[in-house]
């Protein structure tokens, strides 16, 4: 059976975007593959984290990952296996600086400068705090790292991971063609992105994904917020001046909603012109709310009744089994690069 592994870090409030990007896809997918699906705990910490903030933001989103029907034999939270931290270090030794330092997720959120003016700014501020961890830096090589670990053939990810699924091919192939000894050490993983959402764009400003460590509360709708606060979300919604739904040509933030309700209700697209086409504005936000609420209240419903005893089992369960996989790859990488094995 081939394999599946994704992750989704326990920064904020998973949100839509997550769910409609990756999460709704793990679940469809989950039994037609040997799948693993981790918590990276690890990822999470390349920005600060409060500590017991962390804490509860990783029980959350174990119960959430639950809440939508990931099996609790398929969760993994990264901490608990070790392989992945020792993994991504021999594979950070392969790993040209220069891959790293190109990332379009590492540029944006060490906020790299543009222009020149931003240049000297940036430079200022770095005086003032050297607040980019060296983690960061490497999140693209950890993440390498998780994949590689489970030999993963597919990658179910949001639009915004897919380079980071390239470099770990590039990893891979490079790890590959330094140590042939016993042969090819890594599968190559191939990406699996959604037809209809697989980047979808943040409600205050549809230029920019819809992130959760993205502050303000107009931003991003939360897995877990209630009905009223999810119709406020999108009635607020950024669109533009035109009178309707320009169903060719909408602009950004009519577009971001258009493909909301369609990732949520997977309409045709021949359903979306029929219903959509000319369409006011507040009508359209209104629908696009309705198909969200009813979207997310079987998963709200299901959160309830998750115990903090069913998130512990399920990482046991979980991590227990990714370790016995997780071994037998670093045994080979290791055997590999020379590096001593007992067993
Ligand atoms: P952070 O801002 O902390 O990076 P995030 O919202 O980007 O949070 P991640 O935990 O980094 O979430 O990513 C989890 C999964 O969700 C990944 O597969 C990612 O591609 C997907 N994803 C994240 N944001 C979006 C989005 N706006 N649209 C579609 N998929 C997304
Ligand atoms: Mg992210």
């Amino acid at each position: 059976m081939k394999r599946v592994l994704s992750g989704i870090q326990p920064t904020g409030s998973p949100h839509i975007g997550n769910y409609l990007g990756a999460l709704k896809n793990w679940a469809k997918i989950q039994y037609d593959y040997d799948s693993i699906y981790c918590i990276v705990d690890l990822h999470a910490i390349t920005a600060y984290q409060d500590p017991k903030e962390l804490n509860t933001k990783i029980q959350q989103l174990a119960g959430i990952l639950l809440a939508i029907g990931i099996d609790k034999k398929s969760l993994v939270l990264q901490s608990r296996v070790p392989e992945h931290a020792e993994l991504a270090w021999l594979l950070t030794c392969v790993t040209p600086v220069g891959w790293l330092t190109r990332m379009t997720q590492f540029k944006a959120k060490a906020k790299l400068p543009k222009t020149f003016d931003d240049v000297i700014e940036y430079a200022v501020e770095q005086m003032r705090e050297s607040a980019i961890s060296d983690g960061l830096l490497q999140y693209p090589v950890l993440m390498a790292a998780d994949i590689l670990l489970y030999q993963a053939d597919v990658v179910p990810v949001g639009d915004d991971q897919k380079q980071h699924v390239e470099l770990t091919r590039d990893i891979a192939q490079r790890f590959n063609s330094l140590y042939p000894e016993n042969g090819e050490t890594f599968t190559m993983p191939a990406t699996h992105l959604p037809t209809v959402g697989a980047r979808v764009m943040g409600l205050d400003d549809p230029e920019k994904k819809m992130s959760k460590s993205e502050p303000g509360a107009g931003h991003a709708i939360g897995l877990l917020d209630e009905p009223s606060v999810i119709r406020k979300k999108i009635m607020r919604a950024t669109t533009d001046s035109k009178p309707g739904v320009d169903f060719d040509d909408p602009g950004a933030g009519v577009r971001n909603l258009l493909a909301i309700y369609q990732a949520f209700t997977e309409s045709t697209n021949e359903d979306m012109r029929a219903r959509f086409s000319g369409m006011r504005y507040g009508d359209l936000k209104k629908t696009v709310a309705e198909a969200v609420v009813a979207g997310l209240e079987p998963i709200q419903q299901r959160y309830r009744k998750i115990t903090p005893e069913q998130i512990t089992e399920a990482f046991r369960l979980g991590s227990e089994r990714a370790g016995e996989i997780a071994k037998s790859t670093l045994t080979k990488v290791k055997r590999a690069m020379g590096l001593f094995t007992f067993d």
